[in-house]
């Protein structure tokens, strides 16, 4: 049976053969003629062909066909379609590739412009327009009187020799403030000299080559292997705390005599990362529960007391992140031997940071006033503690693409 054949014709249009479908919504044909379908529809990408559709094989992707609500799935699925046949390694590396050929390129474009402006700036600066090598020439041909000894040789007469003489007498004389006059212009020349400060040109330097090994297309797994804990610098007795790497990776710290001590993470919070952190907290034989755990400011890190900023108190009092959001108080108060886990959600760009009661969730609260959460701040981890019984043991930390719903 040939196509033809195949196909009615249409009954109000003798000629044409109904080898359309016409999939509009609450206007659909199967068998339709090219007249009856214009004369039905605008829409003219919800029409299909029989023959589109017979010939259509495992890898065909009509262009707008299942119906769906974004138009655009259908390019993008055609698209991937034609690159199936590299690998994801292929797209990735052309990816990268693209990306620091571009940066390459921007990077240069703003280094010709910014080395544009500095010599058109430099031209226009009336000190540096002067040539150097000339003065100070000409300074030193005078008050060396080179070229009058010169003349006195050549035309050697009878008082050439007393002339020369009494010039280098006069020297001798003048050494003062010939000596003065060439140190006064190599001074001048020096503070001309210095007006170029590379100082800061070289940090900022440094700074981008830091900025540019940030570049990561991969977000790594972040676990509490590759994280230490450190002691602040100079907050009352931090410098006493005893931090140290137990065997199965989690780190413990703790006082080793009774004293305020701070000790935060090496490493920045990433605003826009969600941070996974838990703590065990233990207060042994002291009842004074005052075991905190919260983020620090990098500018306050090494001389204030965690308190002050944003954190939770096993004591329950000068704490920030308090607000009941689920079930009780997470805290227990003064109390011998707490030994419990709390896990703290971090997402400062959202400025959410909740305390969990871990591995149950059945107590949660907040940060009370999002504000402190201050946008360009950098914050770090932190933990305080007094009592040299007390400990708190970092037993985790990760990122996440999302928080679950448990807090
Ligand atoms: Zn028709």
């Amino acid at each position: 049976m040939d196509q033809e054949k195949k196909q009615s014709q249409c009954n109000i249009h003798p000629g044409f053969n109904n080898n359309l479908l016409l999939f509009e919504e609450n206007n659909i044909h199967s068998k339709i003629c090219s007249v009856c379908a214009k004369k039905l529809t605008k829409k003219i990408n919800k029409v299909i062909e029989h023959t589109e559709f017979l010939q259509a094989d495992q890898n065909y992707i009509f262009s707008s066909f299942p119906p769906l609500e974004d138009e655009d799935i259908y390019d993008i699925i055609q698209n991937l379609q034609i690159k199936k046949d590299s690998s994801l390694q292929e797209i990735f590396i052309e990816k990268i590739n693209n990306y620091f050929i571009t940066l390459k390129k921007e990077i240069n474009k703003k280094i010709d412009l910014l080395q544009n402006q500095v010599k058109s700036k430099l031209i226009k600066i009336e000190d540096f327009n002067q040539n150097q090598g000339n003065s100070f020439l000409d300074i030193y041909n005078e008050i060396s009187s080179k070229f009058d000894i010169q003349k006195l040789y050549k035309e050697y007469s009878q008082d050439s020799d007393q002339r020369i003489k009494e010039i280098i007498q006069e020297k001798y004389q003048n050494i003062k403030s010939n000596t003065e006059k060439l140190q006064k212009y190599l001074s001048e020349y020096q503070v001309i000299i210095n007006k170029i400060n590379l100082k800061t040109p070289i940090e900022i330097q440094q700074k981008i080559l830091d900025i540019l090994d940030q570049i990561d297309f991969f977000e790594k797994p972040f676990t509490i292997e590759e994280i230490e804990f450190e002691k602040s610098k100079s907050y009352k007795s931090s410098q006493s705390l005893q931090i140290q790497r137990l065997q199965n990776k989690q780190i413990q710290i703790n006082q080793t005599r009774d004293g305020s001590s701070v000790s935060y993470a090496n490493f920045i919070l990433d605003p826009n990362k969600k941070y996974i952190f838990r703590a065990r907290l233990q207060t042994n034989s002291h009842s004074d529960s005052f075991l905190l755990v919260g983020i620090v400011q990098e500018q306050d890190k090494d001389s204030k007391q965690l308190y002050d900023g944003i954190c939770y108190n096993e004591r329950g009092n000068n704490m920030t992140i308090k607000k009941i959001v689920k079930g009780n108080n997470l805290f227990e108060g003064y109390k011998t031997n707490i030994d419990k886990e709390i896990e703290m959600r971090i997402h400062l760009a959202q400025k959410i940071i909740k305390v969990a009661n871990y591995p149950n969730y059945e107590n949660v609260a907040e940060l009370e006033n999002k504000e402190l959460i201050l946008q360009n701040a950098q914050y770090r981890l932190a933990v305080e503690l007094y009592y040299s019984v007390h400990k708190i043991i970092i037993t985790h930390l990760s990122t996440v693409d999302q928080f679950d719903q448990q807090m």
